[in-house]
């Protein structure tokens, strides 16, 4: 798989001081000032980690309210650090959605969305700026297997970017002098490089993130990824581990659950078959089962998951 963050590493930098003024730098870079967001004193956020976090995925606007993109920013933290309100508010919920531990804090007109935050406050409890929500969790984020807390933003019914309220000063991009970078490919988010090897040779047909289900038309998490493999393809596992669960489930049809430490399971779902007992240690490379459309399934594919700490996360992050 080779999803990418459309836009390089490095090339966005942010400067304390506004430019309003198209600049030429050495090298043929323009600097512009980035789409004017509500930036008055009053409307600044503080960060939610300290020392200040670096942002280590910025805010990518989907383009409808299913479509993929990058729903708030992601900031570089560590596993238990104290995560702080942004601003004075309500706790608007906290606890979880689709296995990831959420809190979100309305502040009048805005919502601040803070993921996966192992929660100390309730539904309910007013905060100042500055508070203690909670703490800082590894599994659910979206840089796992690093660790970044996912800051989102709500201004009334859609989606804004946080860091146009955060104190950093406006943002700064550095746009090549050919003209803006080109529309981004549909991503959930920009994933990581993994060494796993895909379990089938295919092609991915429906990526891990929220969807309209295709049976039951709920909006709900994609909770894996889908290879589009004929049945009967022979489906592999992605690495050393021990299958602990040979099942036919409802929802997953015929099912193999591998798990390889660390609290990483893995698990093979809509099987025709499977060619593996429970309890067996398995290598990497090694047949689990074959390619079906058992269960909730529209036809022959492979439904691959990654499960970190009992929670869901991205396959494709860990895949080569
Ligand atoms: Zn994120
Ligand atoms: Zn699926």
């Amino acid at each position: 798989m080779s999803f990418r963050c459309w836009w390089p590493r490095g090339v966005l930098v942010r400067a304390a001081v506004a430019l309003a003024v198209a600049t030429l730098l050495p090298g043929g870079l323009v600097v512009t000032a980035a789409a004017a967001g509500p930036t008055g004193p009053d409307l600044r956020w503080s960060w939610p980690l300290d020392p200040r976090p670096e942002v280590v995925t910025a805010y990518d606007a989907p383009p409808g309210p299913y479509a993929a993109g990058h729903r708030g920013v992601d900031l570089a933290g560590r596993a238990g650090s104290p995560v702080r309100a942004v601003d004075d508010g309500v706790v608007a919920f906290a606890g979880t959605v689709a296995g990831v531990a959420v809190v979100s804090v309305d502040h009048q007109g805005e919502r601040s969305t803070y993921q996966p935050v192992a929660a100390t406050v309730r539904t309910g409890d007013p905060v100042q700026r500055g508070d203690v929500l909670g703490s800082l969790l590894i599994a659910g984020g979206h840089c796992f297997p690093a660790v970044c807390l996912h800051l989102g933003r709500r201004h009334g019914e859609s989606y804004a970017d946080p860091e146009d309220l955060l104190g950093s000063g406006s943002k700064i991009r550095l746009v090549p002098p050919s003209g803006p970078p080109p529309v981004p490919p549909p991503v959930d988010d920009a994933p990581l490089a993994g060494s796993w090897t895909p379990p089938v040779d295919a092609p991915v047909s429906s990526p891990y993130g929220m969807r309209v289900h295709p049976i039951t038309g709920e909006l709900k998490l994609h909770d894996g990824t889908d290879f589009a493999a004929a049945c009967g393809t022979p489906v592999r596992a992605v690495a050393d581990g021990r299958v602990v669960a040979v099942t036919y489930d409802p929802a997953y049809g015929q099912r193999v659950v591998m798990d390889h430490g660390g609290g990483v399971e893995t698990s093979y779902n809509h099987l025709a078959r499977a060619s593996v007992r429970s309890g067996a240690a398995v290598r990497a490379g090694a047949v689990v089962g074959a390619v079906g459309s058992t269960g909730m399934s529209t036809g022959c594919h492979l439904h691959f998951m990654v499960r970190a700490d009992g929670a869901p996360v991205d396959p494709v992050r860990f895949l080569a």
